[in-house]
């Protein structure tokens, strides 16, 4: 079975790009691939242009400081044996970094307020518990800002937290790509999200990307029909502009049985005979007005 299939993307410093998909399209195994937590078949990542497939224990250890993940349940990502000051410090003991005690408080302190706790004295000692679910997700992120990372990898950081407080943690992570510019892949099954936040979007389908490009492009010019299934259950803030949903029927396919030809036929509404025998692969479209949307689509 392959979870996750000729998958390629790029990420630079300063730019969030959104994997988007439905549950079991192999999101999450991208992003444990691309942390090491899952060692891929064959392919290459590469992080400031080094190869990491293959490296040792040891060898891995320092990039792992380098690429950080944020978990999408808060009430779980955390020890609740821990208080903040402690889940802040051990990521810290672990790489060797921080220098002195009083050395490792403070960069906790600092990490915890720029992750939006202020002052961070009012949350230090305190344990999970005591904290709401924006305020442990918070915290997740204050632990990861800790070692400096280059590049968060966020699988679906917000989707177990309120309405309410939702918006608040993906400002937080807009402003963390800029500030210090680290790159930033969130995964999320919300294109609306994915809209707002993300710099360029892939839409990934039974372990492929089928669309990506830049996000107003994904989000205003939908060439994939997948694409646009997903973007057309988005609810629109005006709800005169509202249009009719396409709901797509049936599951997607098992990973391990996988449809001949395109992926997506089985449920695909305007599937055609060849759609049955050609894989389509990831190319720009004869008529693409953006040079960096591609779409894996014989009608595209
Ligand atoms: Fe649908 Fe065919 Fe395009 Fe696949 S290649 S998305 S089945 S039209």
């Amino acid at each position: 079975m392959h979870a996750v299939d000729g998958v390629s993307l790029s990420l630079a410093r300063g730019e969030m790009v959104a994997l988007v998909g439905e549950s079991g399209c192999g999101k999450t195994t991208t992003v444990q691939t691309i942390s090491g937590m899952v060692t891929p078949s064959s392919g290459s990542i590469q992080l400031d242009g080094a190869e990491i497939v293959g490296l040792s224990e040891r060898r891995l250890r320092p990039l792992r400081r380098r690429m950080q993940m944020i978990y999408q349940d808060p009430y779980e990502s955390l020890d609740p044996r821990f208080r903040v000051s402690q889940t802040l410090v051990e990521p810290m003991l672990i790489h060797g970094i921080g220098g002195s005690r009083s050395d490792r408080a403070r960069l906790a302190a600092e990490a915890l307020e720029r992750a939006g706790l202020a002052p961070a004295g009012a949350f230090l000692d305190r344990y999970p518990h005591e904290l709401s679910g924006g305020q442990r997700q918070r915290v997740a992120i204050a632990a990861a800002l800790v070692l400096g990372p280059d590049l968060l990898l966020a699988d679906e950081p917000v989707s177990m937290l309120d309405v309410s407080v939702r918006a608040g943690v993906l400002a937080l992570l807009d402003a963390l790509r800029r500030d210090p510019g680290m790159g930033i892949l969130m995964i999320t099954h919300d294109l609306s999200t994915a809209a707002h936040f993300a710099d360029r979007i892939a839409v990934m389908y039974l372990g492929r990307i089928v669309e990506q490009g830049p996000a107003q492009t994904v989000v205003r010019a939908p060439r994939h029909p997948y694409t646009r299934a997903l973007l057309s259950v988005v609810p629109d803030r005006d709800p005169r502009k509202a249009g009719t949903p396409q709901i797509l029927t049936g599951e997607a396919p098992d990973p391990a049985n996988v449809p001949s030809g395109c992926r997506f036929r089985t449920r695909c509404p305007v599937a055609e005979a060849q759609c049955t025998t050609a894989d389509p692969h990831l190319r720009f479209p004869s008529d693409a007005t953006d040079p960096a949307h591609e779409v894996a689509c014989h009608l595209a």
